[in-house]
């Protein structure tokens, strides 16, 4: 059945994240030949659109509006709701990301629809769109359908592929204007603390250190080998108890949930708590002393060895490449 799908781009620092790209590939598989709608919401973001389109949408609209320029669950949920009522769209699809825990299930309770969040993969099977999605931290999945209304869901990043981007893909884009209304919230100034590199959510590469690292300075060798392979670098609970780095690198239940291509654990026990963040990476290396750490029952390559001798080695091969 053709559906037209509206597409939340979610912008940080100027840009449109790519789980935004990856949500439109979603997209295109619910859309079953349907329209791919992007949308764009903020304060002078009408130059993204575009790029949307480049990435598969049909078209885009955006949604400009001063009080759009930071995140409230008001202010966009009342833009996003005015942009679902001029567009009567049969699929709604946005990024399982910070935003989109806030806004997706506000949204599917003012529209009074069902919600499938944290997708990690759909398919076409037997006449059915088949989600499939991580339960019980990660340690099963289920597959889910939606056998009637709106197909409405968040993705988790880094699991469905993007499509290429075609820089001669051309498409209408065209903007509503909306009015927004009696914000509960209004969000003066935001302070980030300075983070180095790579965006931990959306890397590729995770170099992650655990109480085993012993020191705020013992994260040093995991810092050079992710500058390396352009990653980003993580840290268990226990390296975040202990004071040896911010807690805005922890990955767990508690934490962040990441699931990149390439996660090295280093000096991390893997308790049940930190896999719950980590164990759907799609390549898992583990370097422990302890030969049975229960991380390497997750790990595709087990190095038992001490990190401080191993990481050297691996960057100075990495960087021969
Ligand atoms: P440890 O368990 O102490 O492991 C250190 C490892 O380093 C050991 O395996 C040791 O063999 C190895 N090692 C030591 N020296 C070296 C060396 N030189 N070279 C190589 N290996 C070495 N934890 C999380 O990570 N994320 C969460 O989100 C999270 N949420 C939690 C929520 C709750 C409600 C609770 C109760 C706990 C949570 N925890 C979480 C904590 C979790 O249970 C563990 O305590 C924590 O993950 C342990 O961190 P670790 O593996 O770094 O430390």
């Amino acid at each position: 059945m053709a559906r037209k799908v509206l597409v939340l781009g979610e912008v940080r620092d100027g840009s449109l994240r790519n789980v935004s790209f990856e949500a439109i590939a979603a997209a295109k598989t619910i859309s079953e030949g349907g329209e791919v709608v992007g949308v764009v919401a903020g304060k002078e973001v009408s130059g993204l659109a575009e790029a949307l389109i480049r990435y598969g949408a049909d078209r885009a609209v955006t949604v400009e509006h001063d009080d759009l320029g930071q995140y409230t669950s008001d202010g966009f949920s009342q833009a996003l709701l005015a942009v679902i009522e001029s567009e009567s769209p049969e699929g709604i699809v946005m990024g399982h990301t910070a935003l989109g825990k806030d806004l997706a299930p506000r949204i599917a309770g003012k529209l009074n629809s069902g919600l499938i969040s944290d997708v990690t993969s759909l398919e076409e099977a037997g006449g059915n769109l088949v989600f499939t999605r991580p339960i019980y931290s990660g340690k099963a999945f289920e597959k889910k359908i939606i056998t009637e209304g709106l197909v409405f869901i968040t993705i988790r990043p880094n699991n469905i592929e993007s499509l290429q981007q075609d820089s001669g893909r051309t498409g209408e884009t065209s903007s509503l204007s909306v009015e927004i209304k009696n914000l509960r919230t209004i969000i003066k100034d935001v302070v980030r603390k300075a983070s180095e590199g790579v965006d931990l959510s959306e890397a590729k590469v995770i170099i992650a250190g655990g109480r085993g690292v012993k020191s705020e300075e013992g994260f040093a060798p995991l810092k050079e080998l992710a500058e390396v392979l352009g990653g980003a670098v993580g840290a268990s609970r226990g390296a975040c108890d202990a004071d040896y780095c911010d807690y805005s690198l922890q990955i767990g239940q508690t934490g962040k949930v990441v699931t990149p291509d390439l996660y090295i654990a280093c000096g991390i026990s893997g308790a049940i708590q930190h896999l719950a963040g980590m164990s759907n990476s799609k390549v898992i290396v583990a370097i422990n002393k302890d030969p049975e750490a229960n991380i390497f029952k997750v790990a595709d390559y087990g190095i038992v060895g001490d990190l401080f001798e191993v990481l050297p080695l691996l960057t100075e091969e990495f960087k021969k490449l």
